[in-house]
């Protein structure tokens, strides 16, 4: 099983649940970069927020 990885505009390198953060503003929850606030796409976003370290 492969593991999403995105690359944020920030440089920031977004694997795991905790690397991004939830914004509940909307009809839609949008999900971030939890350095820059920079929205993930939500496609990208639900996988990596599948993804844990082991
Ligand atoms: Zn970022």
């Amino acid at each position: 099983m492969s593991l999403t990885t995105h690359r944020c505009t920030c440089g920031a390198t977004l694997q795991f649940r905790q690397d991004i953060r939830k914004e509940e503003t909307g009809v839609y929850p949008t999900w971030k970069c939890k350095d820059c606030g920079t929205p993930v796409p939500g496609k990208t976003a639900e996988k990596l927020r599948h993804q844990h370290p082991s």
